[in-house]
């Protein structure tokens, strides 16, 4: 059965993520965050007190950051390990999140992602989500969506995600930085977000999850060239 990759961008906080990550178990896919690779490198710069303007530092410490994924086998989630130490909960705190965009600006940082992703998917298989996947990382993908959501509901969305995790966080706080984020994001002159010219476009404002993992999955199955009967019993 040939397998694609299906390529995910879009602004801050309209469930890229957790939309790639269910469209991926569906199909028996590999899902991989590139926005928890910017977080990881924004920890380590973080960690190692780089000053972002010194291009020595900052190569330098490309030079030993190391970002794996690894499954969970309690919970069977995904989670980012930055030099062999799990980060997962430290990389999707306001303090990474106000400081993220700053780091994914620099030329140097992305190259050195954007090589590690296009590694990890080279044979395909793969959901990605992110900000370039479709126009930088995987332009030949063979299904691109640009997802898009109401800022105030994507706001609201971060919000309950960040006090699940015990987080309480004013909501005019999380719209400055979800704003804050899709204006650094677009206006970048490295990779900014745009929609690729052949991506389908889902505003998920009004959506519910379930239908909008349909219907990525409904759209890849027709570029996979298949049907439900065939896919349950083939893959
Ligand atoms: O997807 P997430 O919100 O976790 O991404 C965090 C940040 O990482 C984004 O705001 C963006 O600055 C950066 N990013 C990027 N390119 C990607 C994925 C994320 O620049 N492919």
């Amino acid at each position: 059965m040939q397998r694609i990759v299906i390529a995910i961008d879009g602004y801050s906080g309209c469930g890229k993520s957790s939309t790639a990550k269910a469209v991926a178990k569906m199909l028996d896919y590999t899902y991989i965050d590139s926005g928890a690779m910017y977080r990881a490198a924004t920890l380590h710069f973080q960690n190692n007190h780089v000053m972002l303007s010194n291009q020595k530092e900052v190569d330098k410490n490309l030079e030993n950051l190391q970002i794996t994924f690894h499954v969970n086998p309690d919970n069977g989630n995904q989670e980012t390990f930055l030099n062999g130490i799990n980060v997962e909960d430290e990389i999707r705190s306001m303090k990474i999140s106000q400081y993220v965009s700053e780091v994914s600006k620099i030329k140097e940082v992305r190259a050195a992602l954007v090589a590690q992703q296009q590694h990890l998917g080279r044979k395909k298989g793969v959901v990605m989500d992110g900000r370039d996947i479709s126009t930088v990382v995987f332009p030949e993908a063979e299904l691109k969506i640009f997802m898009s959501a109401d800022l105030k509901i994507r706001a609201e969305r971060r919000q309950k995600e960040l006090l699940e995790k015990g987080d309480v966080v004013a909501l005019d706080k999380i719209v400055e930085n979800l704003a804050e984020r899709d204006e650094t994001d677009s206006t970048r002159k490295e990779s900014p977000l745009i929609k690729a010219e052949d991506a389908v476009e889902l505003n998920t404002s009004y959506l519910g999850f379930e239908e909008q993992v349909n219907q990525i999955v409904e759209l890849a199955k027709k570029r996979i060239g298949i049907d439900d009967n065939e896919y349950g019993s083939n893959h």
